[in-house]
C-alpha cells in the first residue's frame, strides 16, 4: 500500500462516525438476583430491571449522533438482542441486532464505544455504569 493510499484510508477511517455496541444481560438488563446465572435470563423469566441510566445515554448518543450506528448484541443471539431492545423500547434507535461472539468482534473499530459487563477479550471500553457521552466528546 502506498503512502497516499494509506493516508486516504486513514482519512476515511477518521470520517466514519463512532459506533456504539451495547450488551444485553447484566448491561441493559440488570438482574435482581444472581441465584440463577444467566445467560439469556430474560427468556428464562429471571427478574430484572432496566438500566435506565444506560438507556438515557443511548438515547442521548442517538440524538447527538443520528448517523452513527447503534448495535445491540448478545451472546444469546440476534433474536435475543432484538427482543431485549423491544421490551426496553429502544428498538427505534438501533441500527442492528447482532450475536455477540468472535464472528462479529471485527465490526468494532478503533474509537467505537463498547458497553459490556464483561471484558470481551479487551474490546470493552465502558462498563454498564460509566458515562460515555461527555468523555468521548460526542456532544
Ligand atoms: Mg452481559
Amino acid at each position: 500500500m502506498t503512502t497516499a493510499i494509506r493516508e486516504e484510508a486513514k482519512v476515511e477511517e477518521d470520517l466514519k462516525p463512532v459506533q456504539l455496541f451495547v450488551d444485553c444481560d447484566d448491561t441493559l438488563l440488570i438482574y435482581d438476583t444472581h441465584q440463577t446465572p444467566n445467560p439469556y435470563g430474560h427468556w428464562r423469566g429471571q427478574f430484572w430491571h432496566p438500566n435506565l441510566f444506560l438507556i438515557g445515554q443511548i438515547t442521548a448518543f442517538w440524538s447527538l449522533n443520528p448517523t452513527s450506528g447503534i448495535y445491540i448484541w448478545s451472546g444469546g443471539g440476534s433474536d435475543y438482542a432484538r427482543e431485549c431492545s423491544k421490551v426496553l423500547n429502544i428498538s427505534h434507535l438501533v441500527s442492528g441486532f447482532l450475536v455477540k461472539d468472535i464472528t462479529n468482534f471485527h465490526l468494532v473499530r478503533s474509537g467505537d464505544i463498547v458497553v459490556d459487563d464483561d471484558n470481551l477479550d479487551g474490546i470493552r471500553t465502558h462498563s454498564p455504569e460509566e458515562i460515555f457521552i461527555e468523555e468521548n466528546n460526542l456532544a
